[in-house]
């Protein structure tokens, strides 16, 4: 059991995004001029949604616990936040200690 406050790992999947094709800025979405890095006037750095999916490791920042006791023993989820990017909440199984064993338990491809 982890205490609030820690910090744990969870494994998140997502669609990978790729840059659009593009001649102008050969895909990276960005153009130098001068020296100075824009935005691509062609295809304003625009990113496509790809159907391939990555997993990967993600910190969670343990904000509360939420232990619920029922017939079949207590069941423990944590309520935490990810990278400041909002709430999220993960059952006792799906966190991870360090990186590392996150890391270790993404299916392979
Ligand atoms: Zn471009």
């Amino acid at each position: 059991m982890y205490d609030v406050g820690a910090t744990v790992w969870m494994l998140v999947t997502r669609f990978v995004t790729t840059p659009v094709a593009c001649d102008t800025c050969g895909s990276t979405g960005k153009v130098t001029i001068s020296g100075e890095e824009f935005t691509c006037p062609n295809c304003a750095g625009q990113r496509v949604t790809g159907t391939e999916k990555e997993t990967i490791a993600q910190s969670v920042e343990i904000k509360r616990l939420l232990v619920k006791k029922t017939v079949d023993g207590t069941q423990i989820r944590y309520e935490g936040v990810r990278n400041g990017r909002g709430g999220v909440v993960i059952s006792e199984g799906n966190v991870f200690a360090t990186k590392a064993a996150a890391e270790a338990a993404i299916p392979a491809p």
